[in-house]
Formats: structure tokens, sequence, C-alpha cells
């Protein structure tokens, strides 16, 4: 039955239910898991260049730190709130459980448009909420990183206000930053290239080429345009890709690195008016084999879920399917890979990014992708894997999984 608050936390809250019951959790842990164990909400102010002062409201919410320190991503996002932020700091804690790092999970947002403002601006926005935050952030506490519409640039400025008020270099209290000040390489591409590891690693168990395989994107920030352009290098037909203000379709595959162009000029629509979708949203429904939705959350939901054709749903924004969403589409016989599996490509490499700045010994982009593809590649098999075991879909296999640490971990700690 679907929760009355439909909004992300309900959705969150319905898949821990489901896959609680799956696994006969005890009411206590299902409980834990749906309460955040801190959330705040800072108020700060941030000079502006015609010199007037504005007030900024950000919010950060650590959901479950019983597998360490927190981490994830803060968005800079004008419609973000307390309730989204809540969602995705519990996604974020099965995710780390699932792919297997030391960490819990956290979010965050700053509620602004960023697009409107100067790069000073930004970097006041950026420096104003790390100072209000300060006390709870920390390498062996809280570790933010990049989320929608937040970059390396705003992560460097990040650490070093953390780092200033510290009183000594503390480049592990962020991740995502730029390589030169601690950030790791390959961090950029991870998120993207986890999905992309998932996919050739499905088209091999399945022998099928790259060529014979219709791909659609929707979203074309940082993880939907790298994922586009991987899988485009390595041969599928990308049929479709669209951002906020547009979509493009071409039966027989776009040319990408004319599309990346075309977004780096005027926008998408600049690749040609004779290839764009009359609406946006359309791209959902395109006849593709897989459906790769890079956005954001709450794409695919009942009132559209019976419009969408391709067999294979993969997750690469947070939260695109909602749980009504979900049980339409498995009755259509179509599989949904879950985000928190999907996506994890960018906290691993977080991760491995916060281990060198511990030893501050810093590895090859080809170390890094390497050792990304074994946490992401083993957290796809134990999916399936416990997807198989309890006979139902994917996204109950992997909260199934991450569940099963979390309520070990809950147990060797004393908590339950
Ligand atoms: N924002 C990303 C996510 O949703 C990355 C988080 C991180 O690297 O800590 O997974």
């Amino acid at each position: 039955m679907a929760e009355q608050n439909q909004g992300p936390l309900g959705v969150v809250h319905q898949q821990i239910a489901e896959a609680s019951q799956l696994i006969q959790l005890p009411n206590t842990i299902e409980t834990i898991l749906k309460h955040p164990k801190r959330k705040v909400e800072v108020q700060f102010p941030v000079e502006m260049d015609d010199g007037h002062t504005q007030m900024f409201t950000g919010y950060r919410t650590q959901h479950n730190d019983v597998l360490g320190p927190v981490k994830g991503g803060l968005r800079f996002y004008p419609q973000t709130d307390e309730e989204e932020t809540e969602a995705l700091a519990a996604w974020m804690t099965f995710k780390c459980a699932l792919v297997q790092i030391p960490h819990g999970g956290a979010k965050g947002g700053v509620v602004c448009d960023p697009s409107l403002l100067s790069d000073r601006e930004i970097r006041q926005v950026s420096r104003g909420y790390t100072e209000a935050l300060f006390d709870l952030l920390g390498p062996n506490k809280d570790v933010p990183a990049p989320d929608v519409y937040t970059d390396p640039k705003i992560m460097s400025v990040m650490m070093d206000t953390y780092s200033r008020m510290a009183g000594g270099h503390e480049p592990g209290v962020i991740t995502g930053k730029l390589p030169l000040v601690g950030g790791s390489k390959a961090r950029e591409s991870a998120t993207a290239r986890g999905a992309v590891y998932i996919i050739e690693k499905m088209l091999e168990k399945e022998n099928k080429r790259a060529e014979d395989v219709r791909v659609a994107v929707q979203g074309f920030g940082n993880a939907g345009q790298i994922a586009a352009r991987l899988l485009y290098d390595m041969g599928c037909k990308i049929v479709s890709v669209s951002d906020s203000k547009a979509a493009l379709y071409e039966e027989n595959g776009l040319d990408i690195p004319r599309a990346q162009q075309a977004k780096a000029g005027n926008g998408l629509q600049e690749y040609g008016e004779n290839y764009m979708l009359e609406n946006n949203m359309d791209i959902l429904y395109t006849e593709a084999d897989i459906l790769i939705p890079a956005a954001m959350e709450g794409v695919i939901t009942e009132k559209n879920a019976e419009r969408v054709k391709a067999p294979k749903i993969m997750e690469l924004a947070n939260g695109p399917t909602t749980p009504e969403a979900d049980h339409i589409l498995k009755d259509q016989g179509q599989q949904v890979y879950p985000d928190i599996l999907v996506n994890a490509g960018g906290v691993i490499v977080s991760y491995l990014e916060s281990v060198q700045n511990h030893m501050n010994y810093y590895w090859s982009e080809d170390v890094i992708n390497e050792r990304m593809k074994a946490f992401i590649l083993e957290a796809y098999e134990q999916t399936e894997k416990s997807a198989y075991e309890h006979k139902t879909t994917n996204r109950n296999g992997a909260m199934t999984f991450a569940i099963g640490r979390l309520q070990e971990a809950m147990g060797y700690r004393g908590w339950i």
C-alpha cells in the first residue's frame, strides 16, 4: 500500500518497509532506519556583488553512522528542502552499506540557483555553509561531496574554509575536490563510469554486443552526460538524451560529441530542430533497450510507468522511480536497477579519495578505476544474488543486502 507521503521521504520509507518485510526485520531496526540521527537547518548571510546582504538557508541530515563517518553530497538547488535532504541521506546509508565502504549516509543542500549567482557569490555561499556547519563536519564525522549543481571548485573552497577554521590542512573533510588540492583522479567521471561497468558486465552475461544496444539518457549533467559519452565510445547507440530544456532523439543514434558541444554552447537544442522531441519527458517513453534516468527524483511514477517501454531501467539519479511505478514496471516484465547500486561509483571514488587523503599518497587514474570497478561489480553480484534468493526485484535485493549489513553492525555495536 502506498504511504500517504509521496514525496521522496515517503518513497524511501516505503522502500525500507518493503525490504524489511521480506527479511522479517525486527521493528526496532526498521524504526531506526526510518529516523535520521540528526538534521539541521542553518541560515547564513552572504554579501552579494551589489553590496546588499542576502540570507541563505542550508540543510544537512546525518542519517545513520553505524558503519562509519557519514558521507553524502551537497546540492545547490532552488527546490531543495528538509524532506528531500532527509530522503537522500537515507539512500546514502543504504548505498554505502550495499557497496561495502566504511561510511554512513548524509546529505545536504543550500536553497539557491547557482546559475543566477556570480563565481564570487557561489564561493561565499560555500564558505557560509561550511562555517555554519563546522562543528558537525570532519574527516571522522561527516564528509560532504558534490551533488546536483555543485562541483570540484565548490568542494575545494569548502575544504579551504574548514581547514582555516580547524587551524591545519584537512583535505579529508570533503571529497570531490580538484586534484591539485587533494582531490582524486577519476572522481568526476566516477558516477557515470560505475554505471557503465555494470552495463558492460550485463552485456557480457547476456552475450550482447554494445552496437546492438539502444540507450536513452534523461539528464545531461555530470552523471548523464558522461554516461552518454562513455556508452557512445563503447559503441552503444544513444538514441535519446535530454536536459531540463530540450530532448533530442535519433533512431540511428545521436552523435554524442556533437550534443556535448551543443550543451557547452547555447544548449542541446543547438544540435538541430529536426531532432527535438516535442515534450522533454517523452524521452522516458522512447524505444530503447536501456533507459537511464540521470536527473532528479520522482520522474517515473504510477502516472506514467505504463508508458515506459525500455526493458531495463538503470537509475543514475537518486530516487527517480516511485514504489508504485516499481510495481507497475515489474508487472510489465521490466527490470529496474536501483540508484543505490547504479550511481554508487561516485561515493566509492569519494571513499578512495578520503583514503588517499588519510595516507597523503595519490594513486593513478587506472588504479582508482580498477578499485572502483571491483567494489561496484561486487555490489551488482550481491544485488542479483539477494534478489534471486528472496524472489524479488533488484531494488529489494539491494536494500535487503544493505539492511542486513546495517542490522549486523548495529548488533555488534550494541545498538539493539
Ligand atoms: N552525491 C553523490 C551521491 O549521491 C556522491 C556522494 C559522495 O561522494 O559522498 O552518491
